[in-house]
């Protein structure tokens, strides 16, 4: 029986980036994966019509040339497609109206987003008091840092639009550690950041850098292109399909895995396991070795979500559709969370005069939104979008995707109790928990993730081939 350097359970874009990274020192990898294709949450699919669709995330946010140089290595660089440059435009719905979001200080003065008091408040946070807090709420932080008028139009829809999250019940140490370890160390948001960043060139004995500006982007068929291509590096022989773990024992120093494959089962063994799975499969693959941990992870909430895309001709939506989207904060209580104006984001969303909305429903906020047939779901985002952007007439496009447990919530205590995980991996020593309930939900989190954990693994010396990463690419 082959016993491998490391197992990945979970061919998601944490599970991929980890395995990718082991591949790369010359560590004999295999990735073992339930479903019948890679990528986990990310879904691209080209419809009939010449519609690019994602039903999971529809862009990444980076300034890291480290990714670069992946993408150059994967072969796939020329393939990235960057946002158009009316990205920067957000609109937020305030009183019924889409407003701007302000990028400068000019525009933030003569913004209607906030009210001049709330913009007096906002401005007021360097000279407010810290307040020490071992957790808080985001709804309750940015309430007493930046005022409840700036809480409520603007971080309450971001938070939506990151986390399809509510604010309330999220935790912001958690979800923004930087800015919730700004106030503890400087007493402010913006004293923090200013601080941190200058604290962390001296640190690190450099020149100030020319500013990088972050890039959003995709590839041209879709986020998709970027799983393929880190499995089809791997080769097939390296990444299992329809392979569904099971069950997880150590034994004598090695880990056995039980898996599910194509129907049969079969037991493998590896020096190192990485579980890269959602919580909940975690949970059920360590319950043998650690009750509590299981509980830990079983406990962590995801929130449900549905995508719905609609395409219109383009003379059928009055709005201009300028910029990346709409948010509505809860406090405009309509039935949807925000859309992507996502043929104005990239090129070749939508075939010659449509265009392409991807709206969002449901989340925390409004969870019992799912129950409703996707006949209702259609009618009822057609109907906002008439009134937001007045898009009338048959649509020429119709999809719903139902994410009964989209992306986990990181809630109230959420980072106290992934110390419980921590305890875990230190009493086993090559078990390794990955994934976007841990450290990041953004598809670039989860990447840097999976390499970090293989640059801890490697500098412990456990990996039995491990060789210092190539410094040119593949
Ligand atoms: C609808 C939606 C929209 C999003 N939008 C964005 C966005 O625009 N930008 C952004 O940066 N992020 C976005 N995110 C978040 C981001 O996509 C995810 O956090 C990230 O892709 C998660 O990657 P992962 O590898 O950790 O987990 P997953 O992608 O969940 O991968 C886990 C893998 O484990 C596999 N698995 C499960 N059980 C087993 C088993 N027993 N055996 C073997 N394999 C198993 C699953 O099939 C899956 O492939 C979005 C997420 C969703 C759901």
């Amino acid at each position: 029986m082959t016993t491998y350097d490391a197992i990945v359970v979970g061919a998601g874009i944490s599970g991929l980036s980890a395995a990718d990274a082991l591949h790369q020192r010359g560590a004999s990898v295999l990735v073992v994966e339930a479903r019948d294709t890679v990528g986990g949450s990310i879904r691209s699919e080209r419809t009939a019509e010449g519609f690019v669709l994602e039903h999971g995330p529809n862009t990444v946010v980076s300034k890291d040339p480290v990714l670069w140089e992946h993408f150059a290595g994967l072969g796939i660089a020329s393939q990235r497609l960057v946002a158009d440059r009316r990205s920067g435009r957000r609109f937020v719905l305030i009183n019924d109206q889409l407003e701007l979001l302000p990028t400068s200080p000019p525009a933030f003065f003569a913004s209607k987003v906030l009210s001049t008091r709330g913009k007096l408040r906002l401005l007021a946070e360097p000279f407010l008091p810290r307040t020490p807090m071992p957790d808080e709420s985001i709804a309750s932080f940015c309430t007493r840092r930046l005022g409840a008028e700036a809480a409520q139009r603007l971080v309450d829809p971001f938070v939506s639009g990151v986390y399809a999250g509510d604010p309330s019940e999220t935790s912001m140490r958690a979800a923004f550690p930087s800015l919730w370890e700004a106030e503890q160390s400087h007493g402010s948001i913006v004293l923090g950041m200013i601080l941190g960043r200058k604290r962390a060139q001296i640190d690190e004995g450099r020149p100030k850098p020319a500013r990088m500006r972050s890039e959003m982007f995709t590839f041209r068929k879709g986020l998709i292109t970027w799983p393929q291509a880190i499995a089809g590096a791997l080769g097939n022989e390296r990444v299992w399909l329809n392979t569904s773990a099971t069950a997880l024992q150590s034994a004598h120093g090695n880990w056995q895995l039980t898996v599910t494959r194509n129907g049969q089962p079969e037991t493998l063994t590896s020096a190192q396991i990485i579980l890269a799975t959602p919580a909940d499969v975690a949970a059920s693959l360590v319950e043998r070795l650690d009750t509590t941990a299981a509980q830990v992870l079983r406990a962590i909430p995801y929130a449900p979500l549905a995508i719905v895309h609609l395409g219109y001709r383009r003379n059928d939506v009055s709005h201009p559709l300028d910029g990346f989207g709409m948010l509505c904060p809860s406090g405009e209580w309509r039935q949807i969370l925000g859309t992507l104006w996502t043929s104005s984001l990239f090129p070749g969303r939508a075939p010659d005069n449509t265009v392409l909305l991807t709206t969002f429903v449901g989340g925390a906020r409004h969870p019992r939104m799912l129950e409703q047939d996707d006949q209702q779901l259609l009618f009822l985002v057609q109907h906002e979008q008439q009134a937001l952007v007045g898009a009338c007439g048959e649509p020429l496009l119709t999809n719903v995707t139902r994410w009964k447990r989209s992306i986990p919530q990181y809630v109230a205590g959420h980072a106290q109790r992934m110390t419980v995980l921590s305890r875990l991996e230190a009493s086993y020593p090559g078990l390794h928990l990955l994934g976007n309930y841990r450290d990041g939900v953004s598809v670039e989190r989860c990447w840097l993730n999976g390499q970090a954990l293989v640059e801890r693994i490697a500098r412990m010396g456990t990996l039995r081939h491990c060789s210092p990463i190539p410094t040119s690419t593949r």
